[in-house]
């Protein structure tokens, strides 16, 4: 009875590069439940990034199909599928990727511009979105006065602006240290127990541990699949009619460990 946010069918996606074709995925085929957390894993160039971005429609597949809420994406042109890169996509980047000369309740409003919303409505959203990351009172902090993590959850709360049907990360903790890793990781979790459904991409073994599913892809194609804590924590404890019975702890020994 789950429905499905996200389907790829025999996705295939090779780069040319003078006259040389690079294979980057093979014939990959998933399905993304909502209210899922799937942490993609895999060496580096075993195709992470390339799948975030099919799925995210920033880059177009050279075989095969992808279904974002049950909308084929092939068949959608240039204005279209900014239209739902907007709306449908919240993507959280390595690099934070944050305005530098704008505070962080601007920056998270400036996701909200041409949806038709008001400028009260967009100032109260970004106010309540940097409370639910834990940033309530940092809202006319610039990027450059936040700690990496504080940045990274000022990403998450854009990210979550238009309500989107599913949030993107691609390596989100690349750049944080142990500590503020475990805190990010219980951020998402929290989101995601909410009922947000989330993608991650990772290289790090303790971070895709802590999802619900694991996808491992090698050379392109999916390797294996798993289970992460976040299952066994649902099952254990399967979310009321609300979704936010399950208890958001995650092991932070393993985190602190690096810091
Ligand atoms: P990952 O994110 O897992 O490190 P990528 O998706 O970035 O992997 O890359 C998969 C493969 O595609 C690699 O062999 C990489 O070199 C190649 N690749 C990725 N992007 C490009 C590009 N823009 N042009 C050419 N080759 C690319
Ligand atoms: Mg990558």
């Amino acid at each position: 009875m789950s429905e499905v946010v996200l389907k790829t069918e025999n996705l295939s996606k090779s780069y040319s590069v003078k006259h040389k074709t690079i294979p980057a995925l093979k014939d990959l085929s998933l399905e993304i439940k909502r209210g899922e957390f799937v942490a993609i894993m895999g060496h580096s160039g075993s195709g992470k990034t390339t799948l975030l971005s099919i799925l995210g429609c920033l880059d177009k597949p050279t075989e095969g199909s992808v279904y974002l809420d049950g909308v084929n994406l092939a068949g959608l042109h240039g204005s279209q599928l900014s239209r739902i890169r907007r709306n449908k996509i919240g993507f959280v980047f390595q690099s934070f990727n944050l305005l530098p000369y704008l505070n962080a309740k601007e920056n998270v409003e400036l996701a909200m511009e041409s949806t038709g919303m008001s400028k009260s409505e967009r100032s109260a959203r970004a106010t309540e979105l940097l409370a639910l990351v834990g940033l309530s009172g940092r809202e006319d902090h610039r990027p450059q006065q936040l700690s990496a993590g504080e940045q990274q959850r000022v990403a998450i709360a854009r990210a979550l602006a238009n309500n989107p049907s599913v949030i993107l990360a691609d390596e989100l903790t690349g750049n944080l240290d142990g500590k503020t890793k475990y805190e990010i990781m219980k951020l998402l979790v929290k989101l995601n127990l909410q009922g947000t459904t989330i993608v991650l991409v990772t290289h790090d073994q303790k971070v895709a541990a802590e999802s619900e599913r694991t996808i491992r892809l090698a050379s392109g194609r999916i390797k294996s699949e798993g289970r992460g804590n976040l299952a066994k924590r649902k099952e254990n404890h399967p979310p009321n009619a609300k979704g936010t019975q399950v208890p958001e702890e995650i092991k932070a020994d393993e985190f602190y460990d690096e810091g």
